[in-house]
């Protein structure tokens, strides 16, 4: 059998972290067994869904290159489909029309509640053989004897016995069918073979294998996701992972981080940290997810984008910047725009910590009484610094360091006593790149004129 995987969002939100993380398990899915990935919009809720989320789910999965391998299906769009088997199944006494109200349900319900009995439809039209009228629902005959089992590829033996099921409604009193038939009809006309999903929908896989058993049909493998959690083991909020994933494109973030941090969410091979797409196709399996539900961490999200903001090739990822974020006009007129990236990116999370720190390069300091107060040194020891500095052949890194490491022998000093202030004096910061890269990087001019502007202060 073909492999055929499918994610099935439905539009009433952006794509976050726990259905980004679903949309890869089963593409990679797919692509490891050379299969299809197939891409459903769950519409059929119109209050709730809109065009607006259809877009910005397919620009964060087409952002994270998670493609689906043909033009998405829309679920409202089969809705005739599923109305017709829902009559097909009345027909074939797979399902019988209901005429009960809804105060007669309510209080059958409370009173199943009352007995401390699971509330289910008490089954008195079941079998009755009502005949259809406007108005009543469809009710799908669920077995009453045996059990429904299937063998989840990550969690193991899932088995209930029939008699906890419930008649459940397939097509309402509006006749409009409703969301387990219509995804158990649509991954058979799809001919899913393997369902990837959250482990939420568990109660919907028995509902589903059922319908598929009475349509004959073949019962595709179950792989239900444990659910991913905040880093403190509760549900995720606005503050970790409940975010649209575009947010992490927008505040700096690389896909080849997002994929490889998505992975970490319940998936490992040996030991490995890093991977390339080509690697993940080739060692993914959706048996080997994890059983148990996975946290979410912002350090190791920060971890891989860190790599990654390092792996890339600078002037790709100069590029990159420039094209998504707002570099300032004096930066990029900067010849060594790309080396100050360079080094910026070793201790960068994200880009827009690359942008914050560009500013030490073309703007000086404030040399306000907070930071004057900050920076010690004899103002002799430093006038001479800078008669030195101004012999210094700016061309080569190399030799910026060796004036540095001679200035401190001659002088008798350890590095903080020169280092500390002058790094204070070149940008205002206590944290900043080494002195010799940012002597480099900075420019002989504009240093000499930054010590000199703190000498007349
Ligand atoms: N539309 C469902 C959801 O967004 C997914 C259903 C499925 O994958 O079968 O949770």
């Amino acid at each position: 059998m073909k492999t055929i995987t499918r994610f099935a969002p439905s539009p009433t939100g952006h794509l976050h972290v726990g259905g980004a993380r679903t949309a890869l398990f089963a593409w990679l899915q797919a692509k490891a067994a050379d299969g299809k990935f197939l891409l459903r919009f769950e519409d059929t809720d119109q209050e709730r869904s809109s065009s607006e989320f259809i877009t910005s789910i397919n620009d964060s999965l087409a952002w994270l290159g998670i493609e689906p391998d043909e033009p998405p299906i829309f679920q409202s769009k089969n809705l005739k489909k599923h109305k017709k088997i829902a009559f097909e199944l009345l027909e074939s006494g797979n399902a019988y029309s209901c005429d009960c109200s809804q105060e007669r349900l309510e209080e059958v319900r409370k009173a199943q509640i009352a007995k401390k009995l699971k509330p289910k439809y008490d089954g008195l039209n079941r079998d009755k053989n009502l005949s259809h009228e406007e108005g009543n629902v469809i009710r799908f005959k669920m077995p009453q004897t045996g059990t429904t089992s299937f063998q989840d590829e990550i969690l193991g033996n899932i088995s209930v016995e029939n008699k906890e099921l419930d008649d459940f409604i397939i097509l309402r009193s509006d006749a409009s069918p409703t969301y387990n038939f219509c995804a158990a009809i649509d991954d058979k006309e799809m001919n899913i073979s393997t369902v990837i999903r959250g482990d939420d929908h568990i109660t919907n896989t028995l509902k589903q294998i059922n319908i598929l058993n009475a349509l004959d049909s073949t019962i595709p493998n179950y792989a239900h996701l444990p659910m991913v959690l905040s880093s403190d083991g509760k549900r995720l909020s606005k503050r970790e992972g409940a975010v649209d994933i575009d947010e992490y494109r927008k505040s700096g973030y690389l896909k080849e981080a997002m994929i490889n941090y998505l992975m970490k969410l319940g998936w490992s091979y040996n030991s490995k940290e890093i991977f390339t797409q080509k690697e993940l196709i080739k060692n993914f399996k959706i048996s080997d997810v994890n059983s148990s539900a996975a946290k979410f961490s912002q350090e190791l999200l920060d971890f891989y984008n860190n790599h990654y903001l390092r792996e890339y090739e600078i002037s790709d990822l100069f590029k990159y910047i420039d094209n998504n974020f707002l570099l300032p006009d004096k930066f990029v007129k900067n010849p060594k725009k790309l080396e100050i990236i360079n080094l910026l990116r070793e201790s960068a999370n994200n880009i827009p910590q690359i942008i914050e720190s560009l500013s030490i390069f073309y703007l000086e300091p404030n040399f306000n009484k907070e930071l004057i107060s900050q920076i010690k040194i004899d103002p002799d020891l430093l006038l001479n610094f800078k008669k030195e500095l101004n012999e210094v052949n700016f061309n080569d890194k190399l030799l910026i360091g060796v004036f540095i490491d001679n200035f401190l022998d001659e002088n008798n000093l350890k590095f903080p006593a020169l280092g500390k202030p002058l790094r204070l004096i070149l940008t205002g910061k206590s944290k900043a790149p080494s002195i010799t890269d940012l002597l480099f990087l900075i420019g002989k001019d504009n240093c000499l004129a930054r010590i000199e502007k703190f000498l007349s202060t």
